[in-house]
């Protein structure tokens, strides 16, 4: 195993590049305009398109998509946003960058999702926003507590970060409705490189989004050119996504439905190998409608110890994710949450993205085998 670094197996994720994406970037580099242009308006359309929307707002990742949501929902000082503490840190600095106070939501412990019964436990007087988290890239439905927060006038903002291109029912995740905010980071479903996108639920939120993710200024760069002034209208960020970005996005979302085939067909692959192994769970996605993202298992004891042994094989297993109430950032916020504290001490992804082969899927697999039956014996 001469190669073994670069191996399939050795990376826990990895950026894959169908092969357009160096001209694409070349194209947009001679173009010589850099920020938000018309390549980003283009790739706006097509995810548009693709999702089955009518507008998308592309910034330049997915925490900022998380935060220009939230800060124009009205979200800030005095108010807690419901998030699971089983989720990409970002989700909870997104949150903080808000100046609200991010209230830590337990999960399912099938789905390891917050779903409707922990949102509800979780709801207080100061609540003003829910972030569910699509964990892995499967769907949340909130249909449950959905009265409820409609009545308070709460915000459903959806952290589909795993979850491009997964249905949600009959549609794609994205387009029920709900605010969505996807992330194009190197190792996403679909990658920009570094981006984000929300999806608005009208026009009116589309154009607050565009101003709040360009400084406040009003009118179109194109526009400009002929102006003799420009109009800052508001608070704004500068978070747009750069069209050497949108580029990349483009490039790959000509190619989506390959990473929709691999990506199941390698979860599939793990889950039929693993069926059945004591001291093991698969954590499942609801296969037929996710591109999976992710493939988590549960190690139900010693954990660390099956981690350790599998990185000494050379395995690139992770861990997603520590708990957030957990972590020093957050300790302000800290409460009980049982499962999520329980699946924190169980929770391992195996090696999962694009480049992985049948063989290396079954290389991984034979590894846990051996080492969980070593542990478990123990
Ligand atoms: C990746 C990720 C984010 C943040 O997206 P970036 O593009 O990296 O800013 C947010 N939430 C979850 C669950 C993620 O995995």
């Amino acid at each position: 195993m001469t190669n073994a670094i670069n191996a399939g197996f050795a990376h826990n994720a990895r950026p894959f590049l169908y092969g357009p994406e160096e001209a694409a970037i070349c194209e947009a580099l001679q173009s010589g305009y850099y920020n938000h242009s018309a390549g980003t308006d283009r790739f706006e359309a097509e995810v548009a398109r693709f999702l089955g929307v009518e507008d998308t707002v592309a910034v330049a990742s997915g925490t900022a998509a998380l935060h220009v949501a939230l800060l124009s929902a009205g979200v800030g000082p005095g108010h807690e946003v419901i998030v699971p503490s089983f989720t990409f840190c970002a989700t909870v600095q997104a949150v903080l960058a808000t100046g609200a106070s991010p209230r830590f939501a337990d999960i399912d412990p099938c789905t390891l999702c917050t779903e409707s019964p922990q949102v509800l436990e979780a709801l207080t007087p100061s609540t003003r926003a829910v972030v569910p988290v699509l964990y892995g890239g499967r769907a949340v439905d909130l249909a449950e507590a959905r009265p409820l927060l409609s009545e308070r006038g709460m915000v459903v903002v959806e952290d589909a970060a795993h979850a491009f291109g997964s249905y949600s029912g009959t549609v794609r995740v994205g387009a029920t409705g709900e605010v969505t905010c996807f992330s194009f980071g190197p190792i996403k479903n679909l990658t920009c490189g570094q981006g984000g996108m929300i999806v608005p639920r009208n026009g009116a939120e589309a154009a607050t989004w565009r101003r709040l993710r360009s400084l406040g200024i009003t009118a179109p760069a194109a526009a400009r050119a002929s102006l003799t002034t420009y109009g800052v209208a508001s608070f704004g960020l500068r978070v747009q996504m750069p069209s050497l970005n949108a580029a990349i996005g483009l490039a790959q979302l000509a190619y989506f439905g390959r990473a929709e085939t691999k990506r199941k067909a390698l979860w599939r692959r793990y889950a039929a190998a693993l069926r059945g192994l004591a001291g093991l769970a698969v954590v499942d996605v609801d296969i037929d409608r996710t591109v999976p993202h992710l493939c988590a298992v549960r190690v139900l004891d010693g954990r660390d110890q099956v981690f350790r042994a599998l990185r000494e094989r050379g395995i690139g297993v992770g861990t997603h994710y520590p708990p957030n109430h957990l972590q020093p950032a957050f300790a302000h916020w800290r409460r009980p949450l049982p499962v999520t504290e329980q699946v924190g001490r169980q929770i391992m992804t195996l090696p999962f993205h694009q480049h992985m082969t049948d063989a290396d899927v079954d290389h991984v697999v034979n590894e846990l085998r051996k080492v969980v039956r070593t542990e478990v014996r123990r």
